[in-house]
């Protein structure tokens, strides 16, 4: 059985002990996870920046109790995430979010260099072959993966595995090019944005969330520079009606996000990475759309564990026992108490990604939790 800890979102006493960054504090403090971190020792604090409008990103403050847990350890945090934009742009997307040196207490890096481009080619499996993992990520000793769980129109449900899968690697590898980074899981094979004239509405969401100015519509003729493309997808996800196409199987983008996941954590020392769950904010979408829908499931709180498979497992069977919010997606698709909400606000099977990590010797699926009140 797999160790994970849980505290719960409510505050059922006015002190701050009891406040949600309280029991952070407590449990970062209390669970003996620390102990893994070697004294002096440089410490990724991976999370995600998130995007101009996408606001609901783990909080600054609970950054702050985690970086401030690493330096009572003796260790040394740095906060990190990969480029998704421009490097310069995604910086200031992360100090517009709160997240800086100040706020956080820790020096606020991009794992891949401002263009996005510092990686190192790590072996993956068999549907990847190898994959680039940022530099900053590839060196360092040790990880705390913090991350905000939400919905995910490919993946159904993003956590620990997708923050590392595609938060640890890179867009583009600076000799393979998108097929050795985060658009080889995007998209499967070298086929191109394909294009609907018939339904597009020319309101150019596309051209506007592209990073790249992949995109154009020179004389209302939709524009697209495959040199030039990433492979992120945002287009396809923008787009009202659905006349962008990139080609992808549902059940291999899990899958690949598993041996992403797994690639990433060959690059650590056994029992070197924690992992800490927000549930908080959960709302439908990646932190990376250009902004941000309200949240479809009530706060439950925060996990720790440092067994990766554990902890996602956990936070699924948490989440399936979640109300589901009025005035969001949840409402519009009729979920009830009960319901699986994240699959009905984005109908993917998500739990392949979780059992495709554990057969890959990522974790177990069978744990044990223990409350911190
Ligand atoms: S997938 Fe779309 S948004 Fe992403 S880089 Fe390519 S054209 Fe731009
Ligand atoms: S987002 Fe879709 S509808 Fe809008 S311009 Fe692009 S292809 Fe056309």
């Amino acid at each position: 059985m797999s160790r994970v800890f849980f505290t719960n979102a409510r505050g059922l006493k006015w002190d701050y002990n009891h406040s949600l960054a309280g029991r952070l504090e407590r449990m970062l403090s209390e669970v003996g996870f620390l102990g893994m971190f070697n004294k002096k020792e440089w410490v990724a604090v991976k999370t995600h920046f998130g995007s101009e409008g996408a606001h609901r990103i783990i909080r600054p403050v609970f950054l702050r109790k985690v970086v401030d847990a690493v330096k009572t350890a003796g260790a040394v945090p740095f906060v990190t995430d990969t480029v998704r934009i421009m490097g310069l742009d995604y910086l200031e997307v992360a100090n517009q979010n709160g997240i800086n040196h100040l706020s956080v207490g820790a020096p606020v890096i991009l794992a891949d260099g401002i263009y996005g481009k510092d990686s190192i080619l790590v072996k993956a499996g068999e549907l990847l072959g190898e994959i680039a993992v940022a530099s900053a990520i590839y060196d360092a000793p040790a990880m705390i993966v913090c991350s905000h769980i939400k919905g995910h129109i490919q993946a159904g449900y993003a956590g620990a595995i997708k923050n590392l899968a595609m938060g640890g690697v890179s867009s583009v590898h600076r000799e393979g090019g998108w097929k050795k980074g985060r658009g080889q899981m995007h998209c499967h094979g070298e086929v191109p944005i394909t294009w609907d004239i018939e339904t597009c509405v020319y309101c150019q969401q596309c051209e506007n969330v592209c990073p790249k100015e992949a995109i154009s519509f020179p004389d209302e003729k939709f524009s697209y520079d495959m040199k030039k493309c990433w492979y992120c997808g945002r287009c396809t996800r923008v787009c009202p009606s659905g006349s962008l196409v990139l080609p992808v199987d549902d059940s291999m983008f899990q899958k690949t996000l598993a041996e992403s996941a797994a690639a990433v954590l060959s690059t650590f020392k056994p029992g070197k990475v924690l992992y800490i769950n927000f549930m908080t904010e959960i709302q439908p979408e990646c932190d990376c759309m250009p902004s941000c829908d309200t949240p479809m499931l009530q706060d439950q709180g925060i996990m720790m564990s440092d067994d990766l498979v554990a902890i996602e497992q956990a936070t699924i069977d948490i989440l399936r026992k979640a109300s589901p919010l009025p005035q969001s997606v949840a409402e519009e698709r009729g979920c009830k108490p009960g319901d699986d909400v994240l699959a009905m606000a984005n109908p993917r099977d998500y739990n392949l990604q979780v059992s495709e990590a554990e057969r890959l010797g990522l974790g177990s699926r069978e744990y044990e939790i223990t409350e911190i009140d």
